[in-house]
């Protein structure tokens, strides 16, 4: 008889998005007129850069030529060019990755999950919370034991290590989703440091760090010093690029990182990760690669950014609103998302009805992100530049004392 994993029973049910779909529905039906204003979505909505669609159909019709026609990419690592095109990319903020550190994929999420495939299932992960769910359900699903860094108000939702607790794998995201927190460079030092006292690593999402703007927050987490003997970072094209429906991301384990055997024997990770690839994933796309590698050029940085300028302004539109009525909130400024506490000590569901029934206006519930986001609710700024002003207008209306 085939056994089932049983760990997946032990998952929470992942109720947000669908509650969310249930109430707007249940809203829509009792008011068919509501001109309803969406800021819960997490995806973006600006088309896909000119030069990036180019070099994406340049590279489909590469496909049906015999001479340039191209199957299985050898490494399944990416192509040199694009591994190349990351690594010139994270010079360009002053952080040294050789291509061969990177490995090309489908998205964050993927190897948000898949990473924990090189780490014994014995090992204690350590996730802040709130979180994105991905790095909590991934570990539960293998079994491992999770355990939570309190990111708060107190702390201006950027958790720091307790250096009493002891863990192996830590997840960070910076900037955070959902709370639009980022880290210092002091702070990452403190985290990097811990890590390497615990033999612990880091799994470090960037996945926002094209929304960075002061120029002392640190893009990659191997800005700082001593990252690359502990950490592994994930990034993304989707929300710098628009990628969400084209898939693609990379992945730096640096070939620094070393982990212990329980023989005591020194382990490369980057190798266990390239054995764990090689066996698992047979690469992305070669016109998605192309798509991909045009963001890294001269024009492709200058036509994503104007995508990145317009979310940044509607992160300025929500965050001069909340200035406006006295509303304290993280994030907006090196994020798409705005992170606040609902008013009145509402609940984060009892704010959302509130918020649909009395501004028309969707937004996302904290507590869908861990315990530390009940109380709390994230607005997003990857809307409609005109629309996100007008639900700023209402919401100013409706909470202004
Ligand atoms: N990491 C974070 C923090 C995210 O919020 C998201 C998407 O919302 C991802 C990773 C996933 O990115 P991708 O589309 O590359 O899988």
């Amino acid at each position: 008889m085939a056994q089932i994993n049983e760990n997946f029973l032990r998952l929470e049910k992942n109720y947000l998005f669908i509650n969310i779909a249930k109430k707007l529905n249940a809203f829509k039906e009792a008011h068919p007129d509501a001109d309803i204003i969406k800021m819960g979505i997490g995806d973006v909505t600006q088309p896909i850069a000119k030069c990036v669609v180019e070099a994406m159909k340049k590279g489909a019709d590469e496909m049906g030529v015999k001479e340039t026609f191209r199957g299985y990419e050898d490494s399944g690592a990416g192509y040199d060019f694009l591994r190349e095109a990351v690594s010139g990319y994270y010079k360009s903020f002053g952080v040294d990755i050789p291509a061969d550190d990177i490995r090309i994929n489908d998205g964050a999420k993927s190897d948000c999950g898949n990473i924990v495939d090189i780490f014994g299932d014995d090992n204690i992960v350590l996730v802040t919370d709130p979180a994105y769910p991905v790095y909590v359900d991934t570990n539960v699903m293998s079994g491992r034991k999770v355990i939570y860094a309190d990111s708060n108000e107190e702390n201006g939702f950027a958790a720091m290590p307790d250096e009493n607790v002891k863990c192996d794998l830590i997840y960070l995201c910076s900037p955070n989703n959902p709370t639009g927190s980022v880290y210092t460079k002091e702070q990452l030092k403190v985290w990097i440091d811990y890590a390497k006292k615990n033999n612990a690593v880091i799994i470090y999402d960037s996945a926002y760090e094209a929304f960075i703007t002061e120029d002392n927050i640190p893009r990659s987490i191997f800005a700082v010093e001593g990252a690359k003997e502990c950490a592994i970072e994930m990034c993304s094209l989707s929300k710098t690029a628009g990628f969400t429906g084209m898939r693609c991301g990379y992945t730096v384990v640096p070939h620094e990182l070393m982990a212990k055997a329980s023989d005591g024997t020194e382990v490369s990770l980057a190798q266990l990760w390239g054995r764990r690839e090689g066996s698992k994933f047979n690469g992305v796309s070669y016109p998605v690669q192309c798509a991909a590698a045009a963001v890294f050029t001269p024009e492709g940085q200058e036509q994503i950014k104007e995508n990145i300028r317009y979310y940044q302004h509607n992160a300025k539109v929500i965050s001069a609103a909340f200035d406006e009525i006295g509303i304290k909130y993280t994030g907006g400024k090196n994020s798409p998302y705005i992170w606040f506490k609902c008013p009145d000590g509402m609940g984060s569901w009892e704010f959302f009805d509130f918020l649909l029934e009395n501004a028309n206006v969707v937004g996302t519930p904290g507590e869908g992100f861990g315990k530390n986001g009940e109380g709390w609710f994230r607005l997003t700024a990857f809307g409609d530049r005109d629309r996100t002003v007008e639900a700023m207008e209402r919401i100013k209306k409706l909470l202004a004392k």
